[in-house]
């Protein structure tokens, strides 16, 4: 998505550790616009596909993740980050580890609004190690519901996420996709 790829080079910043911050028009400052752009095409590449549910983690997905349910028409439900270990028979539970924090939280979603008639398509701002988009396919399969695919908005294509999901036959969707990045020029380089 050319747009995107413009913005990123405008205003993304490359950081120590191979991490990009976009908080001026992704995660702090969010341009809307941009994100109905980025529903809209999302909307495209998986239609057919018979969305019924989008489904995100908190908190940096949830403004893509809300104008891709627009685009569809569609409910977005959230996983929540919890501390609780408390068994709770009424969500799905996973741990997920976290790139950008290094360490490990249980994420839960109601099993109230996942349902095994559902048909999931997952959506994050970024996709790293895969951590993430693994705990909510994981899920997704104990709701008994179909993951229809993943979309992502910024994928780094240095880190094994992104192979190890499409290898794994998950139907994957990255609007842009950085090869490399370097911390001292400021370049980005994408696929
Ligand atoms: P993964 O689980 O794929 O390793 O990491 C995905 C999550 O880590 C995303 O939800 C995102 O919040 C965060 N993340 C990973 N890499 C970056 C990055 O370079 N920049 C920012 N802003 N967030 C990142």
């Amino acid at each position: 998505m050319e747009l995107l790829k413009e913005r990123i080079r405008r205003d993304g910043r490359v950081r120590a550790g191979g991490v990009l911050k976009v908080d001026g028009f992704l995660n702090h400052q969010m341009d809307v616009e941009l994100f109905a752009e980025i529903g809209n095409e999302f909307r495209r590449r998986f239609s057919g596909d018979e969305v019924t549910k989008i489904l995100t983690i908190e908190a940096s997905g949830i403004g893509i993740a809300c104008l891709t349910a627009l685009a569809f028409h569609v409910p977005a439900v959230f996983a929540k980050k919890t501390q609780t270990k408390n068994i709770d028979a009424d969500v799905y539970r996973t741990q997920v580890e976290s790139f950008t924090h290094g360490k490990t939280y249980d994420i839960i979603v109601s099993k109230e609004y996942l349902r095994p008639n559902d048909r999931v398509l997952l959506i994050d701002d970024f996709l790293a190690n895969g951590k993430a988009l693994e705990g909510l396919a994981r899920l997704v399969k104990d709701a008994g519901a179909v993951l229809v695919g993943a979309g992502i908005v910024i994928e780094k294509g240095f880190q094994p996420g992104g192979e190890r999901l499409r290898r794994e036959g998950i139907h994957l969707e990255s609007l842009a996709i950085i090869d490399s990045m370097d911390e001292k020029t400021g370049e980005i380089r994408f696929r």
